[in-house]
């Protein structure tokens, strides 16, 4: 390593005498690309800047939420009005009214949002909603499919499990998981095969619409339509995991992509603005199980959260106002795809680069890759090369293979410019 980390570094010492691996999130870690994480003091558009003074294009992005980049304006107005009237009231704030109406104003499938405070317990409350509602037990998930950490959902995983190689979590009861089925991502056949046999005792079916946690794998519009027939026609409550991909493939996220209206959607990320937040919604009468309207509980000390709720609502208000930011968003994905690709072929490199609209995602294996199959056999050793050597050019990559890019609004041309010149430098160096 060229930089200086000595800041990091120490750091890091302290961090791992009090907190576990020195980290609150296994992928901060570091691990698989074989250095120690760098600990961060500040984020300004598309950089973020270390405490030992380096600064990095940031294509991490907090996983997601930062779609308009570090402290965009735009969010920052009004916040400290907000937090001079209280930080959290534990009765209800018009915050909460207006950032529900967004959300079902952009997704017709929301007809009830209920705040929560991650996308884990998102996910999780759909799913006892949904088993409230169908009155059966089983689930269906699809291998490399990350949905948060509940127990229920930590089978076959993606995200940090698949990075270290503990897609089912030692601690996780094998009676909580006995009703977890997992179905390979984009495989009809075997769709039409599962429900035939249980779909009848399935509650629900969770799918990432587009698979954020495995690198970048988007499900198939067959695959998506064979789920969505199923589903209906064995009365198994379909729920999208929009995390990763709510308000950002578009502000209608994949549901609108895919113009395939789930009967459940789950938030989190872009809808809290860089805050703690997420968010279970679905059909008027799938939601009318919810306590106190029904009799499935669920609850939060500091969901609706009024700083989180004036993020998401000024993140939001700013993605509605200007939807051109989409087609930027995509057409500066589409501009790294083409060059990448036409820059892999030329030198012949044993890797890929894949994108679904504004999710890129490089491969250190050779495509296609529709499954967690397919991508489980990529090079981590060679990412973890690459990504080291990025760090040291200053660009930020996700610390493992099987995440994708993140882009921003605040990733311009120059910046975009930077990555593709590390990267194929890099590539150059490796091969
Ligand atoms: N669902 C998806 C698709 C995710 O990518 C994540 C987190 O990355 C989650 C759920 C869990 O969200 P959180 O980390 O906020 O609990």
């Amino acid at each position: 390593m060229h930089l200086n980390h000595e800041k990091s570094e120490a750091l890091f010492e302290r961090a791992k005498a009090v907190i576990p691996g020195g980290v609150n999130s296994p992928v901060r870690a570091f691990k698989s690309v074989g250095i120690n994480p760098i600990f961060i003091e500040r984020g300004e558009g598309p950089y973020i800047y270390d405490v030992d003074g380096n600064r990095y294009i940031d294509l991490i992005c907090s996983w997601g939420p930062l779609i308009l980049g570090h402290s965009h304006p735009a969010l920052l107005d009004g916040i400290e009005k907000i937090f001079q009237k209280g930080t959290s009231y534990g009765v209800p704030s018009h915050l909460e009214v207006t950032m529900a109406e967004m959300i079902a104003e952009a997704y017709p499938a929301a007809e009830r949002v209920r705040m929560v405070n991650s996308g884990t317990e998102a996910t999780m409350s759909a799913i006892r909603v949904a088993r409230g509602y169908t009155g059966r037990q089983k689930i269906l998930k699809f291998e490399g499919c990350y949905h948060g950490h509940s127990d229920a959902l930590l089978v076959k995983s993606g995200s940090g499990t698949l990075t270290y190689g503990v897609p089912t979590s030692p601690g996780v009861p094998a009676d909580t998981v006995k009703d977890t089925l997992v179905g390979i991502y984009n495989d009809v056949e075997m769709l039409e095969s599962l429900f035939a046999a249980q779909g009848s005792e399935i509650a629900c079916a969770i799918v990432e619409v587009v698979a954020g946690n495995m690198g970048v794998v988007p499900a198939t519009e067959a695959f998506m339509a064979a789920l969505r027939r199923l589903s209906t026609a064995y009365g198994v409550v379909l729920i999208f995991d929009e995390v990763i991909t709510g308000f950002r493939l578009a502000y209608g996220g994949a549901s609108e992509i895919y113009r395939i209206d789930p009967d459940m959607v789950c938030f989190g990320k872009i809808i809290g603005g860089g805050l703690p937040v997420g968010a279970y919604a679905g059909k008027s009468d799938i939601m009318a199980m919810v306590s106190p309207v029904g009799p499935v509980y669920q609850a939060g000390t500091l969901s609706g959260n009024p700083l989180a709720m004036h993020m998401g609502i000024q993140t939001l208000q700013y993605l509605k106002a200007h939807p051109e930011l989409y087609l930027q968003l995509e057409e500066k994905a589409s501009y790294l795809a083409s060059e990448m690709a036409a820059f892999i072929e030329t030198n012949e490199l044993p890797v890929t680069f894949t994108r679904f609209h504004s999710m890129p995602c490089l491969f250190f294996a050779k495509g296609p890759f529709k499954c967690y199959d397919d991508v489980k056999n990529c090079d981590t050793e060679a990412y973890a090369t690459y990504f080291r050597k990025m760090l040291d050019k200053g660009v930020l990559l996700p610390p493992a293979q099987f995440e994708g890019l993140f882009l921003s609004i605040s990733h311009d041309d120059s910046v975009l410019e930077t990555y593709l010149n590390a990267s194929k430098s890099t590539l150059l160096e490796m091969y």
